[in-house]
């Protein structure tokens, strides 16, 4: 179940939204009584409410907004319980001074906004004095490892409680901000009886905190349970991915029981995050930006490419083995291959003998250099920085161009790998449109947008243009398969990348 938090200044707001959430088949609303501007008013907000109800006044130390005094604020819980809502949340330490009372069942909570304590047993032992329905724990996980401790004694107390049945106590745990956003996308696979998620992006009270159509559109959380298997991304940001849409709608549509979440990982705590990886159930992983070479270190096999590339885009957790694999290369040479009517699994290699020019060489540089000279193009790389260049020109035995010369050379094959175009820069091109040739195949590994000034530029001079939305699709059709063995579906990832493109700009 998800709880949806009403937290808005106005009765009559509140009142509306509560109605609106019904409507849309929300079964269970907290109404956080401290945003309200005026006094509140139990009467207008209790009786006659739509779902079941929880009711909150929250303190500023505990992350709310409540600023008259504390004896007002328990006054006001205790006439609330009075009107008899489902649930009233009562921080631990005031419990005491609210007795039980009607039907009303007790949330006792616990917030820490700045760390994980280290004592959460003695804590929930605590909390559990204090006749509680639910127990509600949310804390501020720093590291990999303050996550995973605080999700295994989740998970623990939650199986507690369910061996002892009618008489256990279940625990909502939420990690606060980016590290935490799993404990609410897997609430239901730790044991937790409902998570929360907040009304809409206007209304994120807290961070971390998803928007319930989110928690149910993209991460399809009516579906999880115990037995979900997860996937991931890792890197940083990744705020902005696109991988959660594509890979949990293909789930979806393919009725796997999975879910793919974006986890946030600063340098300090990819090791841990790997090699605690299956304590959640995590088979697989995409790794973006900055972790792809890192994490080649943790591989227990790698495939040849990552070997030679030095930069890992997949991991597939299997057992006890860590398998790494690069499905960028795969991906883009064989959405090259196909444009120029051939087929990346052909005896017969269109690739041969071509001269191929690609800008940047940095971690798509070095793949596309690598996937093109593997299939008998001739590649000479360039990049702004030359000593990068350079490098990599060594490293796979290529050739090298000066940058300011990229547009002398006649060329077969145009990659662009650096991000010039991207959005928001879309008015800008890595190469000179007047050195564009007619037949030339240009190949742009940026996707956002998916019609660069390159690609237009491109195909204004006859050139036949490839964007990176087949590469990105591409990658993720790869690593699908290596994750769950089927088949994705290319043309469903491409529009939802497209969708999720133009409804972003
Ligand atoms: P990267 O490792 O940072 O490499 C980019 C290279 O381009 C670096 O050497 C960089 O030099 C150079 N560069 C950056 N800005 C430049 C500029 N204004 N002028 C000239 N050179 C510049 O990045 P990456 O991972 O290879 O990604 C490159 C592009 O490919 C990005 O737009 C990314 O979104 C795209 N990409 C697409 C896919 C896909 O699936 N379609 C996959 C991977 C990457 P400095 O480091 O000195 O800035």
């Amino acid at each position: 179940m998800i709880c949806v938090i009403i937290a808005c200044g106005s009765h009559s707001r509140m009142i509306s939204e509560h109605q609106s959430l019904a409507a849309d088949g929300v079964t269970l609303v907290e109404l956080r009584l401290d945003f309200l501007r005026r006094e509140p008013d139990i009467r207008r907000l209790i009786p006659d409410r739509p779902t079941a109800t929880i009711i909150t006044a929250r303190r500023t130390q505990d992350g709310g907004l409540w600023r008259d005094t504390e004896e007002k604020r328990l006054r006001l819980l205790r006439s609330a319980i009075a009107a008899e809502p489902e649930f009233v949340d009562l921080e631990v330490d005031i419990a005491d001074k609210i007795p039980p009372f009607g039907a009303t069942h007790r949330i006792i909570s616990y917030h820490d906004l700045e760390k994980t304590p280290e004592n959460l047993d003695a804590l929930h032992r605590e909390m559990l004095t204090k006749s509680p329905y639910f127990i509600k724990i949310a804390v501020t996980p720093k590291t990999v490892d303050d996550l995973f401790r605080f999700v295994t004694f989740i998970r623990e107390k939650n199986r507690e409680a369910k061996q002892l049945g009618d008489k256990g106590v279940r625990v909502v745990g939420i990690g606060m901000g980016e590290m935490g956003k799993a404990t609410r996308i897997l609430a239901k696979k730790f044991g937790m009886p409902y998570t929360y998620a907040t009304f809409s992006q206007e209304r994120m009270i807290a961070p971390g905190m998803l928007v319930y159509k989110e928690l149910l559109d993209l991460y399809h959380y009516d579906q999880t349970d115990a037995d979900s298997v997860v996937y991931g991304i890792i890197g940083n940001p990744i705020g902005h991915s696109l991988s959660p849409l594509i890979h949990n709608r293909s789930f979806i549509g393919q009725k796997i029981n999975a879910v793919y979440i974006p986890f946030p990982l600063d340098d300090d705590n990819v090791t841990d995050f790997i090699r605690r990886a299956n304590e959640w159930d995590i088979k697989g992983l995409s790794v973006t930006i900055p972790h792809k070479v890192a994490v080649t270190k943790h591989l227990t096999k790698m495939d040849p490419a990552v070997e030679k590339i030095g930069a890992c885009n997949t991991v597939v957790f299997r057992g006890e083995e860590r398998l790494g694999y690069n499905t960028d290369y795969v991906a883009a040479v064989s959405s090259i291959e196909a444009a120029m009517g051939g087929n990346f699994t052909d005896e017969k290699r269109i690739l041969d003998g071509k001269n191929a020019l690609i800008l940047g060489a940095g971690g798509a540089g070095m793949a596309l250099a690598y996937g093109l000279k593997k299939r008998g193009a001739l590649v000479t790389i360039t990049d702004i920085n030359g000593n990068r260049a350079y490098d990599l020109s060594k490293h796979l035995d290529c050739e090298i161009v000066d940058w300011k010369s990229r547009d002398k050379l006649k060329q077969d094959i145009l990659v662009n790998c650096t991000p010039i175009g991207m959005y928001p820069n879309m008015d800008e091109s890595p190469f000179d449109k007047s050195a564009l040739r007619p037949r030339m195949v240009v190949f742009d590994a940026v996707y956002n947008p998916e019609n660069t000034l390159l690609l237009k530029s491109a195909r204004e001079k006859g050139c036949i243009a490839i964007s990176g939305v087949e590469m990105f699709v591409g990658q993720a059709c790869l690593q699908f398969k290596l994750f769950t063995n089927q088949k994705a579906s290319a043309t469903l990832m491409r529009n939802l990348v497209r969708d999720a493109m133009s409804a972003a700009h």
